[in-house]
Parts: structure tokens; sequence; C-alpha cells
């Protein structure tokens, strides 16, 4: 999408801060994602390419031997961790599950043809020497990153799960929208790092992004949606006007308060090629030509927001 962008735009690496108190809660997370790299699809209909997991679990349960890990094959991740197997387990289920089943039943049809490793270390003596010792790699944050080298995300859990959920979405939306602009991948990523279950539904609460959003706001710091939706991913990750992501986490907020959000994902996806930002889509699904007008009804809705 970028073409002025670093080497380092091929790889997708996040940084990540959590809070241990609910599993899908999160503190703040600075995330950049590739969409360059664009992997091959599977679709779950036609599998016939689906990647060989079996190997893959025997290859790692081999190399794990006797360290204490547990390997659980949650599709389409495989998840590994030293906690208590039946803390990886539920873990496994309650948190890397529940969010793939529910970003699938609103959102995606395909999953990554890749396998992405998702390793949960128990504290932060395990994720600093595992990081080491398995990617020969510095963790860049106490709290987790994603490498795409690695196809893995790694995490230090005892900081909490509410990320693993902002990850999760990623590779999906490059799976089945890898023209999104960073924007929406961010937006709907971001909403997600604070969570629940409505109505059967993955539903998005306010969370710690909105205070500096609302900051923003009354300083008049915040971009048009058109800026923003526009923006290249150098743009939206090395050049913020105001902090990017609370504005798009909070458009995505509008939108799902106003049971608009999945609508908007579907029809902006189908309409990509000739509305590549999704700029016209969001008017058409607002109802409205007046973006400046919507901008300050947008405004004022975030400044009525509470958090917690
Ligand atoms: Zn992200």
């Amino acid at each position: 999408m970028d073409k002025t962008g670093q080497p380092n735009l091929f790889v997708l690496k996040c940084i990540l801060t959590l809070i241990s108190t609910l599993f899908l809660t999160t503190t703040p997370a600075f995330c950049k994602a590739s969409h360059r790299s664009s992997p091959k699809t599977t679709d779950p209909n036609t599998s016939s390419t689906e990647p060989n997991y079996t190997s893959h679990i025997a290859e790692l349960k081999n190399k794990l031997q006797n360290k204490g890990f547990t390997v659980i094959l949650q599709k389409p991740f495989v998840v590994i961790g030293d906690e208590p197997p039946e803390t990886v387990r539920s873990r496994s289920i309650r948190t890397v599950k529940w969010s793939v089943d529910k970003l699938k039943q609103d959102y995606y049809k395909n999953d990554p043809n890749k396998i992405i490793n998702i390793w949960l270390f128990k504290d932060s003596e395990s994720y600093n020497k595992h990081t080491r010792q398995f990617f020969n790699e510095r963790p860049t944050t106490p709290f987790g990153f994603y490498s795409d080298k690695h196809n893995a995300l790694i995490m230090n859990i005892a900081t909490g799960g509410g990320t693993l959920v902002h990850e999760i979405v990623h590779p999906f939306m490059s799976a089945n929208f890898p023209q999104c602009p960073p924007w929406f991948n961010e937006g709907l990523a971001s909403l997600y790092e604070q969570c629940r279950e409505k109505d059967g539904h993955i539903y998005g609460m306010t969370n710690w992004r909105l205070e500096g959003l609302q900051k923003d706001i009354r300083a008049g710091k915040v971009r048009p949606f058109k800026d923003l939706t526009s923006a290249s991913e150098f743009t939206f990750y090395h050049k913020p006007s105001g902090d990017n992501y609370a504005q798009a986490r909070y458009l995505c907020y509008y939108l799902q308060q106003k049971n608009l959000l999945t609508k908007y994902y579907h029809k902006f996806r189908a309409n990509c090629k000739t509305d590549p930002t999704g700029y016209e889509t969001l008017k058409k699904i607002l109802g409205t030509k007046d973006m400046k007008k919507f901008q300050k009804q947008w405004e004022n809705f975030v400044l009525k927001l509470k958090f917690p």
C-alpha cells in the first residue's frame, strides 16, 4: 500500500501492552500491521490446501520436549504455553477460540493459510529468555509482539490477554481483505482490544484510548475523516495528527453503536476497487454528504463517552 515505506513494513510487528485484570482488556498498544505481504487464503469450504498441522505440532513437541510447554491446536492457530496445561487450555478456548469464532461469525470467511503460533509465556522471565532462545530476538517491549518473520505472536501472558484479540484481527484481515487500509485494520483491531460478548456477537467497549482522543478533540487536533481514511501506512503509523489509532477505533465504535459496523465492513470490502479508502462507502452508510457536520456530531458523541 505504501510505496515509500521502509523494508520493515514487510514485517508485521506489534508492540503490545496489556492489563491482567480481565482477559479481554488491555492498555496502550502500538501495533503496525503490514498489508503488502498478504498471505494466501484458505477457504474452509475447500480446504484442500490446509497447512499440515500434524507435522507442525509434532515438530514443536519434539523441540519443546521436557521444557514444560503445552501445545494446543486451536485452528487456525497453534497455542503454546508454559503455564499449567489447564490454564493454557483455558486461554486457548476462552480467548483464542472465542475471538476467532466471533470474528468469523461477523466478518471473516477465510482462515490464514499459514500456521501462526501463539506463544503464551507465563511471566517476564520466561518471555525474555524464550524470545532470545527460540527466535534470537530481544523483546522491544515487556508485553509482547507479533513477528511475521516467525509466524508467531509472542506474548508475556502474565500482563493479560486483551491485545491478543487485537492481534488476531490482523491475520484474518490480511486473509480476507488484503487491500484494507491501515485506518480500518487498526480501527477494528483496536476496537476489540477491550471487548465482550453481547447478543451472541463480539462487542467493543470503551477503553484507555478514549481519554487521549477526547483531549485531541478539545484541542482541535483530530484530522478530518477524509485524511484519516486516505492515510498511507507511512502516514498512519509515523505521522499521526492526534492519535490515529484512537480516531479509527472510535469511528468503528460509533458505527458499532449505530449497528452499522459489520454492514460497513462488508460493503467497504465489496466496493474497495472503486473506493479503496472506504470514505465514500462511509458517507453512504452514514447517509450523509456533509462529512464536516458528521465529524462534529461524532466528536460530540465521543466527548460524552466514559471510561471506565
Ligand atoms: Zn494492530
